[in-house]
């Protein structure tokens, strides 16, 4: 048997998905100084972030990567000028930048610079967890603005403003700003059972809790029963909030939330899940550590759903020590 050991323990502790773990200070009263942001991008200790999609640009130095480039390095590579200021870190100015995909093409055959998917560095641990949430940032803003070039209002142009924190339409003086999409994501219990579910597109093996977007003028409380009601048929109650991970794609928040269950028969929303079923903690707890017998996995340590099912594995550990200890 070849189990595969836990992936990345070290890299993302138990409640420390990726993309939480911030080094910048955002410092926001700069975003209307139009003098220090010119000055910032001519310090020289000034640096990018390129991102192109869901991949990002990275200079290659023997072995390893380095994802914060120059700004004169950057716009060498075909980035464009300054696009987002994303914040201070140790006082020196990092800026989110976009990059044309002609330019990531050209860069594409180089040996000096990397073109890399940006998941896939995280899930191989070859970025810093702290550069992962400037990443972040970088991510969600300028794939915003390569999609919101006109005014939604009245479909004029609009332009940047706010270093990149703003988009105007000079037509009708509408202000545009980033929007942040809210995800349910729960940890549905019954007793020592949980509540797990596959998507299609899922790796195969692999399960995880059920997620869903909160929609117009919903709670969040509301917003899980509603979901795993739709996914599953299971009523729930009890909702609880755990923790958040800010997720890029393109600009999510994923709301971790814990629920218990009221009823236990199924029924699976095919066009929404391949299947769900409940686990015991035993098994999620095996999954979690990649070493189930049927080689059934949980999510990946970078995605709030391994923490929400980590708590609750640990939690058992707690409450046995606990009782031991009674
Ligand atoms: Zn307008």
């Amino acid at each position: 048997m070849t189990a595969k050991p836990a992936m990345l323990p070290a890299m993302f502790p138990l409640g420390q998905p990726a993309f939480v773990s911030h080094a910048l200070d955002r410092a926001a009263h700069l975003r209307t100084d139009p003098e220090r942001l010119m000055a910032m991008e001519d310090d020289p200790r000034a640096r990018a972030y390129v991102v192109h999609r869901d991949s990002m640009i990275l200079a290659r130095e023997g072995d390893a990567l380095r994802p914060r480039l120059k700004l004169d390095e950057a716009r060498r590579l075909g980035a464009n000028p300054g696009t987002v200021f994303l914040g201070l870190r140790d006082g020196a100015p990092v800026f989110g930048m976009g990059i044309a995909a002609d330019a990531v093409e050209a860069l594409l055959a180089r040996a000096d610079v990397m073109v890399g998917n940006i998941r896939a560095l995280v899930t191989e641990g070859a970025l810093a967890v702290e550069d992962l949430s400037a990443i972040a940032v970088a991510k969600s803003l300028v794939g915003w603005h390569q999609r919101h070039g006109f005014c939604a209002n009245c479909g004029a142009r609009t332009r940047l403003s706010q270093a990149g924190w703003r988009r105007d339409c000079a037509s009708c003086n509408a202000e545009h700003f980033p929007r942040t999409d809210p995800v349910v994501i729960m940890m549905v219990t019954d007793g020592e059972r949980c509540l797990l579910g596959r998507q299609p597109h899922f790796a195969p093996g692999m399960w995880s809790c059920l997620a869903g977007f909160v929609e117009a003028a919903e709670t969040i409380e509301d917003a899980v029963r509603r979901e795993v009601l739709e996914e599953t048929g299971v009523r729930c109650t009890d909702v609880s909030y755990t923790m958040t991970q800010p997720w890029p794609y393109p600009s999510s928040m994923m709301i971790g939330c814990a629920a218990r269950a009221l009823s236990a028969e199924i029924v699976v929303d095919r066009n929404e899940l391949e299947d769900a079923r409940w686990f015991d903690r035993a098994e999620v707890a095996l999954m979690l550590k990649r070493q189930h017998p049927d080689g059934l996995s949980g999510p990946h340590p970078f995605a709030v759903a391994h923490h929400l099912l980590g708590r609750w594995v640990a939690q058992a550990g707690a409450e046995a020590v606990a009782a031991t200890a009674g």
